[in-house]
């Protein structure tokens, strides 16, 4: 079955060098996490997810480390979304039909929709790092 491969050396590398940077409390556990969400990513969205996580790995060591009494990462909601869909948006999408021959898309991990889309290839998700 090609849904699932395993986290390629170098990302699961990256990992290990970008969780050095967190308190060493959380260290472990945000590392296996990260490893976690690489299973089942395609090399490029390792590639992606590693990236953002770089970009990324400062201020949720600055939202680790400001807060003494809660270890939430403030991000506006109460329902913990995943890391990937919550900071980095990349979402797991499943297709689904709907009326007039278009579809809509929702994140198998947060339930985040997306949608109606007239063609199956349409990206919501292609200017990710550009398009907020
Ligand atoms: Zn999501």
């Amino acid at each position: 079955m090609g849904t699932s491969s395993p986290p390629v050396a170098v990302a699961r590398w990256v990992v290990g060098q970008a969780t050095r940077v967190l308190p060493p409390a959380d260290r472990e556990r945000y590392r296996r996490e990260f490893v976690a969400e690489l299973h089942g990513l395609s090399p490029a969205e390792q590639a992606r997810y590693v990236a953002g996580l770089l970009s990324q790995v400062l201020a949720l060591r600055a939202a680790l480390g400001s807060s003494s009494g809660s270890r939430e990462i403030p991000m506006g909601t109460t329902t913990r979304a995943p890391f990937r869909c919550r900071v980095l948006r990349m979402h797991r999408w499943t297709a689904r039909g709907a009326p007039h021959h278009t579809h809509v898309r929702t994140c198998l991990r947060c339930g985040y929709e997306q949608g109606p889309f007239n063609t199956p290839d349409e990206s919501p998700t292609r200017n990710y790092l550009t398009g907020i």
